[in-house]
């Protein structure tokens, strides 16, 4: 098989794989191709691909000889026009929600595989590049609120006087939320946490949280782990409770998501307005929404004294772990559909495989996007 990995565009600094990871799949008897400055803004040069046994090529060649594609960030126009459909496609395109180019790759005959898609299961744990990320994005956006805000996270005792601790905020406690509960304890900040799934209670707690129930909440034990649309009632009851916590809060993170929905609406323009000034909102859920009313996807807004900060690409800021923990993912996926002798072997037995596929041979395979797209 011969992988071409490809340089990202834009403001993403992450790359899809590191030399380390190059290193196995050449092991692995794949030919590996990297595009000039590939790793550049991940702090890896093209010499150390080299060493690691891949050849450095321009994105030419990358799209002429390549099987298989390896980007990050979805393709763009030119990226599309180029892809043949013998070709494999590999990246991470958010298909839920990008529809149109679930249908632009339906319409080439292009096999893809979306990383955001990989089943949450265990067995896939050691593939799952949203954990990844979101573990990055929920350390990162702890630290940047800690910076921005005109008080300390800890409590300080001295010789001025006492400093009250902060009070944190963190609405779902998923990967991202469990990371901002653990990174705000750490700065000795109290952490106060929202979530739909009882399940997170427990972990919450053994991070030093405290996690505020609302009764009533609608679970669901065949939506694998993820919360399900809650009920008007419930909704009702969330907000007030929210509410009165956000406005003793000096930071709020948003992480709270159900995967293909709009973010849930927990933070309402009334509530901004009754909360500190100063106060710091990190809405990590701002590209399906935003988990606050006022919150605008990659900007940054004060209303009233509150800073509303909406980033979604968090680890592009941490470019080196970020592309670590992404690479190692990619690894242990493609060691699932490559052969013995290095070759693509696609298995589509294999649940992981087929669930990671979002379209074959002109055909949707994934059973959600396929529920999702109309054709
Ligand atoms: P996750 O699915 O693991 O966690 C989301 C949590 O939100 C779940 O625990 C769920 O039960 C909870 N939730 C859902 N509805 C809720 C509601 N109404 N009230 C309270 N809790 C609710 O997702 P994750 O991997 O932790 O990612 C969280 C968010 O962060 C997503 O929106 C994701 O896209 C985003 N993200 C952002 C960045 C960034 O850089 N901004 C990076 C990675 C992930």
């Amino acid at each position: 098989m011969i992988l071409g990995l490809l340089k990202e565009h834009g403001t993403e600094t992450r790359v899809a794989m590191l030399p380390e990871i190059v290193k196995n799949l050449v092991d692995l008897k794949v030919s590996v191709m990297v595009e000039q400055s590939a790793g550049e803004k991940a702090f890896a040069p093209d010499s150390a691909y080299s060493e690691a046994g891949a050849s450095i090529v321009s994105r030419n060649e990358i799209f002429d000889k390549a099987e298989v594609l390896l980007q990050i960030q979805p393709p763009g126009e030119a990226e599309l026009n180029r892809i043949r459909d013998t070709q494999v496609w590999i990246s991470a395109f958010n298909p839920l929600w990008e529809k149109e180019l679930v249908k632009s790759f339906l319409s080439k005959k292009t096999t893809t595989f979306s990383l955001d898609s990989i089943p949450r299961t265990t067995r896939a744990q050691a593939m799952d590049i949203l954990s990844s990320m979101a573990t990055v994005a929920g350390y990162k956006a702890v630290l940047e609120a800690a910076l921005r805000l005109p008080t300390f996270f800890p409590m300080f005792m001295t010789a001025a006087g006492t400093i009250k601790p902060a009070n944190v905020l963190i609405l779902g406690a998923g990967v991202a939320g469990l990371q901002a509960v653990a990174t705000a304890r750490r700065l000795g900040a109290q952490v106060y946490v929202f979530d739909v799934r009882s399940a997170v209670k427990e972990e919450v707690k053994s991070l030093g949280g405290k996690f505020v129930e609302v009764e009533g909440a609608k679970e669901d034990a065949a939506a694998g782990g993820y919360a399900v649309e809650q009920t008007e009632e419930y909704k009702r009851k969330q907000q007030e409770a929210i509410d009165s916590q956000a406005v003793k809060s000096d930071v709020i993170i948003g992480t709270a998501q159900i995967p293909g929905r709009p973010a849930p609406r927990l933070v309402s323009r009334e509530t901004v307005e009754k909360m500190k000034k100063g106060a710091v909102i990190i809405d990590l859920a701002a590209s399906s929404g935003g988990n606050c009313e006022l919150t605008q996807n990659d900007t940054t807004i004060v209303h009233q004294g509150v800073t509303i900060i909406g980033q979604s690409n968090y680890p592009a800021l941490t470019p080196l772990d970020a592309s670590r923990m992404f690479g190692k993912n990619v690894l242990n996926f493609m060691k699932l559909i490559i052969s013995q002798d290095g070759n693509l072997h696609l298995n589509f037995e294999d649940d992981i495989v087929r669930g990671t596929c979002i379209t074959h041979q002109g055909e949707v395979y994934n059973e959600r996007v396929k529920s999702v797209i109309e054709l």
